[in-house]
């Protein structure tokens, strides 16, 4: 893959291509993101998502959790009357795996 860092700029370990999550907070919304490809130092463990990934997942999870933002609202009538009956953590979270 071209771009990759393939040597750690915090320690100049050679970096190992996995796969990370990352987590998101908007609009009192988590959203954690993972199986995104990553060049992540062994040493030190700094990762280095290539900029043409990262612009794009920044970009889903935004429009995602905008969406679900919008479905909250949508049923915040109806979530109040489950919430009355059985109260939760006023969490929200999101998770989106990527898989092949
Ligand atoms: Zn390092």
């Amino acid at each position: 893959m071209k771009g990759l860092i393939t040597i750690c700029s915090e320690c100049g370990t050679r970096t190992e291509l996995q796969e990370i999550s990352i987590e998101f907070e908007r609009k009192g919304i988590r959203a954690t993101m993972s199986g995104i490809l990553a060049m992540v130092c062994p040493n030190c463990g700094e990762k280095y998502v290539p900029g043409d990934i990262a612009g794009d997942v920044i970009d889903v999870v935004s429009r995602t959790i905008d969406e679900t933002e919008g479905l909250l609202k949508r049923t915040e009538a109806h979530r109040k009357s489950l919430l009355l009956v059985r109260p939760l953590s006023a969490a929200k979270r999101l998770e989106l795996i990527l898989a092949p």
